[in-house]
């Protein structure tokens, strides 16, 4: 079972649940896909047993063999290659290491060099394994990072992936291929904004989903009547309550202090694989 957490608002708690569920679980991979951001190792602290470099290939122009024909810039279709009758040019931030170009270089101008672009960190807290990625400041492609970190999945296990937020290529990255996706939201204008614009994308790649409403309690109903009209199934209200705060701003996940959600977390689990079909 692989399920993913989402949330199309960044701040909604989506760490928190996945990092509460995992701790509910036995068996369990918890991968943080938020690669500009993780911080799942932040409230578990595992002890790393391997670290690697993260690398993509990148085109290089030799000019002496270049005739500047131009079919290296009219085949790339994000626009990374300009061809002038001087100069190649390879804007790397627009570069998706497709390696196109090197195919249909007729003189065989352009070679691939491998560019670091991060970092893939594995560990464990207990019996629970931890995996994340770290993109190198400035880099902006998060997307081969976040595919190292999915290559980990062992298809055995529970697997929980945190989702970056929002609703471009880094969170479609993370939830292809989820058997389900949990929702988490707030209940404010803001959360249901976003919640809509998450819920079209799940719907699009057609996978499973259901809400998770945090901070239960400080909004207004909106999001539930989103959801009942949407006929989404909410599986858990997490309340607006000072200790799970407390709890949160030292660092502590709340179902370690809070043993009674471990079982309300189980049950959001169990309930996510029903509708999963698994
Ligand atoms: S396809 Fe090759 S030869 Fe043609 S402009 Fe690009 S690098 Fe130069
Ligand atoms: S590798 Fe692909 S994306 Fe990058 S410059 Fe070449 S054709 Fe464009």
């Amino acid at each position: 079972m692989i399920l993913s957490i989402a949330s199309g608002k960044g701040g909604t708690g989506k760490t928190t649940v996945a990092v509460n569920m995992a701790l509910s679980l036995k068996d369990v991979q918890l991968l943080d896909c938020d690669v500009e951001e993780p911080n799942v190792h932040l409230l578990l602290h595992p002890n790393i047993n391997e670290e690697k470099s993260v690398y993509v290939s990148t085109p290089q122009v030799d000019e002496e063999l270049c005739d500047h024909c131009g079919k290296c810039g009219e085949f790339c279709q994000y626009n990374a290659i300009l061809v002038s009758s001087e100069k190649v040019l390879v804007f790397l931030e627009l570069c998706h290491s497709c390696g196109g170009c090197v195919i249909v270089c007729p003189g065989k101008a352009i070679s691939e060099e491998q560019h670091r672009i991060g970092t893939l960190k594995c560990g464990s807290t207990g019996d629970l394994e931890v995996v994340y990625g770290e993109l190198d400041v400035g880099e902006p492609m998060a997307v081969p990072v976040i595919r190292e970190v999915k290559r980990r999945i062992e298809s055995d296990k529970t697997v929980i992936l945190d989702s970056p937020p929002g609703t471009s290529c880094p969170v479609i990255e993370t939830v292809k291929g989820s058997d389900f996706c949990v929702l988490v939201t707030e209940p404010t204008p803001f959360g249901l904004h976003d919640l809509r614009i998450t819920v079209q994308v799940l719907e699009d790649m057609e996978i499973p989903f259901g809400v998770v409403v945090n901070r239960a309690g400080l909004g207004d109903k909106k999001v539930y009547e989103y959801c009942e009209e949407k006929n989404i199934p909410i599986l858990l209200e997490i309340p607006y309550r000072r200790k799970i705060a407390e709890l949160y701003s030292k660092g502590i996940p709340f179902s370690s202090e809070m043993p009674e959600w471990k079982e309300k977390f189980q049950t959001l689990f169990d309930e996510a694989r029903k509708l999963a079909g698994k």
